[in-house]
């Protein structure tokens, strides 16, 4: 549930949404009471062109955690990460 809320202000974040009053302030304390979440990452594929906001243990989609940033399986590639900061 944290971790929604903060994957959702992140990816709020990456594409310049407007932010609701407070949200970006509120998605930051839940990072700082959850040191052991991280920051979020946005991960994208260059071939098949699917994304998702993940944190660093999380494997969704296509993509699967590796041991630098995340794998997108079906295209057996390396997936661009950009660490999101709140
Ligand atoms: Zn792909």
């Amino acid at each position: 549930m944290n971790r929604q809320t903060v994957r959702s202000t992140a990816a709020k974040v990456l594409r310049s949404d407007d932010l609701l009053q407070g949200e970006k302030a509120v998605a930051a304390a839940i990072l700082l009471a959850n040191p052991s979440f991280g920051n979020p990452h946005a991960v994208r594929c260059d071939w098949c062109h699917e994304s998702r906001t993940l944190f660093r243990d999380e494997s969704d989609g296509p993509f699967k955690v590796a041991e630098h940033g995340w794998v997108c399986e079906p295209c057996n590639v390396r997936a661009r990460n950009q660490e999101i900061k709140l």
